[in-house]
């Protein structure tokens, strides 16, 4: 069974565009959709993304909405506990494929790390 994880020197996550993320309305709330679309920089990258590291600069203190979480799936997605690990997976899979390509390094190593 594929187990979920976060891969290093992904990252598409962080890739925050709006656009490409209609529904945001539907899952957080007005204030964390004021926070959402304040950290939304250049090209539609989070401010808080490091590109040199692709890694988070504040991780710790990072937003509800950027954590992978069974309380945090619940509350935003409805997402029952035993369904998180395919929800996660499915979710990096869409983000790695609209910033990278379905054939890119990052879509390949994420599908080895988590065993699909
Ligand atoms: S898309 Fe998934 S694997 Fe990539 S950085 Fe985000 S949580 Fe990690
Ligand atoms: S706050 Fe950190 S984890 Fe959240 S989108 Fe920005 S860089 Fe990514």
């Amino acid at each position: 069974m594929a187990t979920w994880c976060c891969v290093k020197q992904c990252g598409a996550c962080c890739h925050l565009d709006p656009a490409e993320r209609p529904d945001l309305e539907t899952y957080l709330s007005s204030e964390e959709l004021e926070l959402y679309l304040s950290l939304v920089g250049e090209g539609g990258w989070c401010v808080n993304f490091d590109h040199a590291t692709r890694e988070c600069r504040i991780y710790s203190n990072r937003p509800r909405f950027c954590r992978v979480d069974a309380d945090v799936f619940q509350e935003m997605y409805e997402i029952e506990p035993e369904e998180v690990n395919d929800f996660a997976i499915d979710c990096c899979r869409q983000q790695i494929e609209g910033v990278y390509g379905d054939r890119s390094l990052e879509m390949l190593r994420f599908d080895r790390e988590v065993g699909i």
